[in-house]
């Protein structure tokens, strides 16, 4: 449960020494209950109070870590229900599931391995292989797995299997990769318990949201603290009421068999179905989504919908101010300008680069917005652009003196000639970045 910065305060030594590089115990406290300090920060902090601290400063949702070394994967840690509250931590992990028995096996692992998409200048890819045992035989399953470990070392490993012998025979596969292991159910939870102790994350299973808390402190009392938990939701509407039910209880109410991260199952017939199932689990809650396959169109949906899910939104993506050489530039490139949006950037170059006309771009620190937002805060004005433009030293590198302006913002370009001097043209160009190849190409020829 999170802590007022009173109650903080009253753990805290009250010597207003200031080595913790605030000016009173009051004003440290209230940081600290706002999460923007750490207790370490206080030197002078007692023993009890770093326990009593601590303890009730640690997120009501358990971090879980799946897989290790290069596919590890971290989930959990979330503090709120909503992100306008805050950020969500850490982004839902995407299984693609695979039968130990599928006669394509090899090349379905190393497509998923080499699955890369590229979203404002990050790779992202599939997080996990969910082997299931579909065989029945623990030979074969021991060999999928093992065929996962060697194929896709940076893909973290999901061992599905309703027997328990089977599951013990691939966790022996994966040893030291430290799998999921899915699932425990009322049935089977007894003989997996031992099984997976300090060497998986274990799913427990039960549609019934007061079996599956029984089935949470069972493993808790046996010593499984890193559990997923799996609602079995058959359809969107019981996913986004039992995973909400969750969240809310674990968050709000401090409940502690829910304070995990959860599991969805969105494999249906219907590609289209299932990608929806995805989505509204990526929205509301799901930790660990399976997809029954790898399908580029589905994957590009999911990854762009949950790098919004798990943005910060009081942050915008930012790149740095200065001017990029896109391509083998001379000094008859074109420059451009626009602003230092991620977003606002990565599409302005990659439009560019469409364009195969080598051309500088000139990005301008106006705090993360885009063009249009910046202009109507005041941040993106022909004083500002001018400024930038003499301070980056472009113009000792180009014949022409000539800039490009957003065209959004095509009533910045009498000023923006005025504000330069020396000769400057200001050039409009295009509103949408989309027309920018054309727009250069044009120029070029
Ligand atoms: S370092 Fe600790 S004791 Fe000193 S002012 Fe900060 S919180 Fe108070």
């Amino acid at each position: 449960m999170a802590l007022s910065g009173i109650e903080i305060f009253k753990h805290l030594p009250k010597t207003n020494c200031k080595d913790c590089g605030f000016p009173t115990c009051l004003a440290f406290a209230m940081k600290l209950a706002a999460k923007q300090a750490s207790l370490e920060d206080c030197p002078h902090a007692s023993e009890e109070a770093k326990a009593f601290l601590g303890a009730a400063s640690a997120p009501p949702v358990r971090k879980v870590v799946i897989g290790a070394g290069e596919a590890a994967c971290t989930l959990g840690e979330e503090t709120v229900m909503f992100r306008h509250d805050k950020k969500f931590v850490n982004p839902c992990a995407y299984a693609i599931e695979l039968a130990d028995n599928d006669p394509g096996l090899d090349q379905k692992i190393k497509q998923i391995a080499d699955f890369k998409v590229d979203r404002v200048g990050e790779d992202y890819g599939v997080n996990l292989i969910a082997v299931r045992d579909a065989s029945g035989d623990g030979a074969t399953f021991t060999a999928a797995v093992k065929k996962v470990v060697e194929g896709a070392p940076s893909v973290g490993i999901v061992l599905a299997s309703e027997k328990p012998e089977i599951l013990q025979a691939g966790l022996g596969a994966a040893d030291g990769k430290r799998p999921l292991v899915q699932g425990a159910t009322p049935e089977n939870i007894d003989q997996l318990l031992p099984a997976v102790k300090d060497k998986a994350v274990l799913v427990v299973s039960a549609s019934n949201l007061d079996t599956l808390a029984e089935l949470a402190e069972k493993a808790v009392g046996a010593g499984v603290n890193d559990l997923i938990l799996d609602p079995l939701p058959a359809n969107a509407r019981e996913a986004v009421e039992r995973f909400t039910i969750i969240r809310r209880l674990a968050i709000k109410k401090n409940f502690k068999p829910f304070g995990y991260p959860t599991f969805m199952d969105a494999r249906h017939d219907d590609p289209q179905v299932e990608g929806a199932l995805a989505t509204v689990g990526t929205m509301k809650y799901a930790s660990v989504i399976v997809l029954s396959e790898l399908r580029a169109w589905e994957m590009l949906g999911l990854l762009t919908g949950r790098l919004n899910i798990y943005t910060d939104p009081q942050k915008p993506m930012q790149v740095d101010q200065k001017v990029y050489e896109i391509g083998n530039v001379n000094g008859d490139s074109p420059l451009i300008v626009t602003t230092n949006f991620a977003l606002t950037y990565f599409i302005v170059a990659g439009e560019i680069e469409n364009s195969k006309v080598a051309t500088r771009l000139a990005v301008q620190d106006v705090e993360g917005l885009s063009v249009l937002t910046a202009w109507a805060a005041g941040k993106f004005t022909a004083s500002k652009i001018a400024e930038f433009i003499k301070e980056s030293g472009v113009e000792s590198k180009i014949n022409r003196k000539e800039i490009i302006l957003p065209g959004y913002v095509s009533v910045l370009s009498g000023a923006l000639e005025d504000k330069l001097g020396g000769g400057w043209k200001v050039v409009v160009g295009p509103r949408e970045a989309n027309q920018i190849p054309q727009f250069l190409k044009a120029r070029a020829s």
